[in-house]
């Protein structure tokens, strides 16, 4: 007998009138038409069932911070940057795990349930890593956190030399964070961006880790370190295995150039994430105008066949005061800065919020296929491009075949003469 049986559900790829057949947590059938004895039957009603979302990249020890000390009042990256350097001796780690464990409240509630969220290594206490290594571990049952050190203020720019900032980013990596992080175009020079690459990709291959780096988030087009990424992930054999997030110096990038580095990035199975929400409010602050956009060139990468996910970055904090842990959102926001209008591109842009990012994260039996983790998410919506221009509700949230959440579907009463009485804006 079957744990649960969804029938009459339309699957991201198309196909439609389907039916998701779940034992002991995972998918053991999908199917049309499917009639089993189950404990439970839900009708989908011909909504769309996806795969949760997933956000590759995100800031959890900054999030719902938003005001604290003060908010960000001119809305800029170094406000957000100095405002974080304001807050940071004031965070107690009480405080810390209890806004980290709301905001999962909240993405579980939007069928978010893969976060890769990297955590500031730059206090020596490491309290904001011992405090999301404890959400990790809390959140684990409904939430996979995978956690990057990032240090913020530039591994090799301490105060007290090169060597303090490296010191606490082995120190976290040894308490348990999975992934090596960095932040090239903000070391001091050109070439100590680079070295921090050469470095802590060799720690990676070392340790046997994956590596997410904040890489050229800049509107500088002569910065490199995509290419010095591209570079050490090859001459590592870190293949498939090395991310790259922001690239927002692309943007402003000579195209020969560009011609040149994709390729590489390419060979280097190099993987991408844009943070669209926040490269087109912080990017091309120093333009008048035209202003750049600032994110990076996800068609062209896509075309070049390397995997492209979206992520929030940030919620309520220092950098940003919107968000709510909806990656319709984010994919809503890319779609229009990247003019990915064609059906085909719009498509791209939801798997830009599912499997894409899980590609990122390397999460294991992900997907609506026999043998997946019983993890998906209806959606009041008939297909992925009506789910991005909806936002829609996520009206059930499972998980290892468990209900997580439920949000009623939006409907709106309408009191018009000669109308009906009741619009979902579905045609
Ligand atoms: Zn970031």
């Amino acid at each position: 007998m079957l744990d649960l049986l969804i029938h009459n559900a339309t699957l991201p790829d198309g196909r439609t009138a389907m039916s998701v057949a779940v034992q002991e947590g995972r998918i053991v059938e999908v199917t049309a038409g499917l009639m089993a004895p189950a404990h439970e039957v839900l009708d989908a009603q011909g909504m769309l069932l996806s795969p949760p979302f997933v956000d590759a990249h995100f800031h959890m020890d900054a999030t719902l911070s938003y005001g604290l000390p003060r908010v960000n009042q001119s809305g800029t990256l170094l406000e957000g940057i100095a405002l974080w350097g304001e807050l940071k001796p004031l965070l107690t780690q009480d405080a810390l795990i209890e806004r980290a464990l709301t905001y999962c409240d909240w993405a579980v509630a939007k069928g978010l349930l893969a976060i890769r969220t990297h955590v500031d290594v730059c206090d020596p206490r490491l309290l904001a890593v011992q405090a999301l290594l404890e959400v990790k571990k809390r959140v684990a049952p409904y939430i996979d956190l995978q956690l990057v050190v990032f240090p913020q203020d530039g591994v090799l720019r301490g105060a007290q030399g090169p060597q303090q900032h490296m010191d606490n980013l082995v120190r976290a990596l040894d308490l348990g964070v999975d992934v090596v992080g960095g932040i090239p175009h903000f070391e001091r020079t050109m070439a100590d961006g680079a070295l921090s690459v050469k470095l802590l990709c060799e720690l990676a291959a070392r340790r046997g880790l994956r590596v997410d780096m904040h890489c050229d988030e800049s509107d500088d087009p002569h910065s490199r370190h995509v290419e010095t990424l591209a570079f050490e992930t090859q001459r590592l054999g870190l293949q498939g295995r090395v991310t790259g997030s922001h690239l927002t110096s692309m943007h402003s990038m000579d195209n020969y150039y560009v011609s040149k580095l994709l390729p590489l990035m390419a060979e280097a199975q190099l993987q991408v994430v844009a943070n669209p929400l926040i490269n087109i409010t912080l990017q091309g602050r120093h333009d008048s105008y035209p202003k750049r956009r600032g994110m990076t060139r996800v068609p062209e990468l896509l075309a070049a066949g390397i995997n492209v996910a979206f992520g929030h970055d940030c919620v309520m904090d220092p950098w940003y005061s919107l968000g709510s842990g909806d990656m319709l959102e984010v994919a809503h926001m890319g779609l229009h800065v990247a003019q990915m209008t064609s059906q085909a591109a719009m498509r791209q842009c939801f798997d830009a919020v599912t499997v894409n990012p899980a590609r990122v994260l390397g999460l294991e039996r992900y997907g609506l296929a026999g043998g997946c983790h019983a993890d998906f998410v209806l959606l009041q919506a008939g297909n992925p491009v009506e789910a991005i221009r909806l936002r829609a509700p996520r009206l059930k949230v499972f998980r290892r075949g468990r209900l997580l959440s439920e949000t009623a579907p939006a409907t709106s009463a309408l009191h018009l003469p000669g109308r009906p009485g009741l619009t979902s804006m579905m045609p």
